[in-house]
């Protein structure tokens, strides 16, 4: 579901732009009482062929679903019968199933309106593969039809099994590598999530003999491959599971034969040193490789100002109007120096939209934070009707919105790397708790007094769990579609490295005023598309600087262990890059570097940053549940 953010109706100043709401976390967890439920169906080999063209043309899935993966979901749809008039996606729902028409007629209605009809073979519904969005708009059939249908659930376990059978097929290839079978099962789980897959047509030379300076050993996963030499010919032939080249991961000088790929083809595994020694570090006597478990720092609630209560404040004026209420800039009656945003959440709207855990989540993270790049969470409040959240204000507005106000939209390179600093410090406080945070975007950072920048709206962050020396992955879906990972669509499972991925589309949009994956698809599903086919798709504006361009693109990797701050260096590697270069951490961490806009606050009241809000509030019902307990 995309959440309805916009239910401002009064504010006075209009963008042409609107701020991009995330979609609503579907919890989702994988699974395996689930998996001993799901259950094949026969189907006829003109029926397959059906579905497997359907698919085909489909861009969307066609790029989510390949080899195993394509059969298994082919493998799991179900079959119905349709009659005329029967209505099977409603506009406005919330949708659970992919469908794809094999016979009959079917109308597309919107509003009321019969805006298309359709006769042939086709996939629709499929956003709802992703998560619980709106339909939008109503499928009927108009004539008697048969169509195969795939239930979300079915498709996310479907997509986990193949990745953790690939990873387990990945781990016993590098098992069968004389030199690796010693390492522990988690460092080659790892090595494992670094391999690439690449095909080689019939007569590819892989390696050649010679070659100087080789980075690259391989695995045969399919297929088969001659070795052979200048003076000796064919020497050798090598098949599934074989590998060659791995002595460049110790730093050969020159390949010592050549390795073409066999008929039909031949299918390979590859690990570059480059990224080899990038996650694991400079490897001194070959593979003495670890994992560098970094210890992690504890989340302790950092609860301030507990003599304050909500009789003390007095209203100064709306600052915004968020998912579930207002945010209100407060006073203290008498110590005026104390002034707070005050986060106002209905909770009839909380209980009836099902987002306590959301809520929850926000909570118990953010006030466990406490940092300059960070908007501080003091404490929180609770009566009958709402939820409060006692906020440090950030009176110089969102990023957002001063993003919006430039001409032309965009901001140059000194602009851009303050604020990137911010967010990556902030990323740093988090990460180092074993938090990723998963909605970045200039939405979510609001300016302070002195012009740095602060990250707040925590309801997407999530504690990971670390279970035996291993970081376990989350499998939710969340963020906002433009910012979201490759990893995250195709259900792969998830860490901090989302993070690092957004932080590459995030200075992608600073610098050019939009994000890399962007297009005019209010589904998203062109831009899910795109987030797919990878950043090197992506034409960089000529006036982007090369540094900024190789930063986006170290960041913006598609594996995600290969991201920059995901290797043995972490967030150093990001501090370090190029594009940073001259920049004094130093005196930016200590607040010291001048911001470069500085909010022009008259006093700690000052709201002229925000828009202007009517004030008459209805007001909501009592909710007598007290699940808020902890509030
Ligand atoms: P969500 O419902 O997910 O929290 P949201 O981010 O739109 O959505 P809020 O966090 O409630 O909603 O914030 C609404 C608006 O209030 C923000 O866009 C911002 O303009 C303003 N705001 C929120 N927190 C602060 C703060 N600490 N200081 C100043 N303004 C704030
Ligand atoms: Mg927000």
């Amino acid at each position: 579901m995309i959440k309805n953010l916009f239910r401002r109706t009064n504010s006075t100043k209009e963008y042409t732009e609107q701020r991009r709401p995330a979609v609503t976390p579907q919890h989702f967890d994988y699974d395996e009482d689930i998996i001993k439920t799901i259950t094949k169906h026969p189907k006829t080999k003109e029926d397959e062929m059906f579905i497997l063209s359907a698919i085909e043309n489909n861009d969307f899935l066609c790029s989510l679903l390949q080899n195993k993966k394509l059969q298994d979901v082919v493998d799991c749809m179900y079959p119905e019968t349709v009659s005329p008039s029967q209505t099977i996606i409603k506009e406005g729902d919330d949708g659970s199933h992919l469908y794809v028409s094999v016979t009959g007629t079917y109308e597309v209605i919107q509003s009321g309106k019969v805006v298309k009809t359709f006769s042939d073979v086709r996939v629709f519904g499929e956003l709802a593969l992703l998560y619980n969005a709106k339909r939008t708009a109503t499928i009927k059939a108009r004539t008697f039809g048969k169509i195969w249908i795939l239930d979300r659930v079915v498709f996310k376990h479907l997509m986990v099994i193949s990745d953790i059978e690939q990873r387990q097929e990945n781990v016993d290839f590098l098992k069968q590598v004389p030199k690796l079978n010693s390492v522990p099962l988690e460092v080659l789980e790892e090595v494992a999530s670094l391999l690439k897959l690449n095909f080689f047509s019939t007569g590819t030379k892989i390696v050649e003999e010679g070659e100087l300076n080789p980075d690259k050993f391989y695995i045969i996963k399919a297929g088969s491959v001659t070795v052979s030499k200048k003076n000796e010919g064919a020497i050798d032939k090598l098949y599934k599971g074989s590998f060659f080249g791995e002595l460049a991961l110790l730093k050969e000088k020159e390949r010592k034969a050549t390795v073409t790929a066999d008929p039909p083809g031949t299918e390979c595994l590859i690990l570059a040193r480059r990224e080899f020694i990038a996650h694991f570090g400079n490897i001194p006597d070959c593979f003495s490789i670890n994992i560098q478990t970094q210890p992690y720092k504890p989340m302790e609630e950092i609860i301030e100002h507990t003599d304050l209560n909500l009789a003390d404040f007095h209203f100064i004026s709306t600052l915004g109007i968020g998912g579930f209420g207002r945010v209100k800039l407060v006073q203290h009656f008498t110590k005026k120096e104390l002034v707070f945003a005050l986060k106002c959440m209905e909770k009839y709207v909380i209980a009836a939209e099902k987002h306590q855990e959301h809520v929850f989540n926000e909570k118990n993270i953010q006030i466990v934070c406490k940092n300059n790049f960070i908007v501080r969470l003091y404490r929180t409040y609770r009566d009958k009707k709402f939820l409060y959240f006692l906020l440090e204000p950030c009176l110089g507005g969102d990023l957002w919105t001063h993003l919006h106000k430039q001409k032309p939209r965009l901001f140059d390179e000194v602009q851009a790397k303050f604020y990137t600093a911010c967010v990556v410090e902030a990323f740093n406080y988090l990460h180092e708790r074993l938090i990723i945070y998963r909605d970045l975007k200039p939405e979510n950072l609001l300016i302070d007094a002195k012009g740095y920048v602060k990250l707040t709206d925590f309801g997407f962050a999530k504690k990971l769990k670390m279970i035996k020396k291993c970081i376990k992955k989350t499998y939710t879906f969340a963020g906002t579609p433009e910012y979201v990972p490759p990893e995250i669509i195709l259900n792969q499972g998830h860490d901090k490295a989302v993070d690092y991925w957004a932080l590459g589309v995030f200075i992608f949009e600073l610098l050019t005023g939009k994000t890399p994956f962007r297009t005019d698809d209010i589904t998203y599903m062109k831009t899910y598309k795109l987030i797919l086919k990878g950043i090197d798709d992506v034409e960089f504006p000529k006036h982007v600087s090369q540094e900024a361009e190789k930063l986006v693109k170290e960041l913006c990797k598609s594996t995600p262990p290969q991201r920059l701050g995901c290797g043995s260096g972490g967030i150093l590697d990001v501090k370090q890059h190029q594009w940073f270069e001259g920049f004094e951490w130093g005196r930016f961490e200590e607040c010291k570097m001048p911001a470069p806009f500085r909010p022009n606050l008259r006093t700690n009241t000052d709201v002229h940053y925000f828009e202007k809000f009517e004030e008459n509030e209805e007001v909501p019902p009592d909710v007598a549940l007290d699940w808020d307990k902890e509030f």
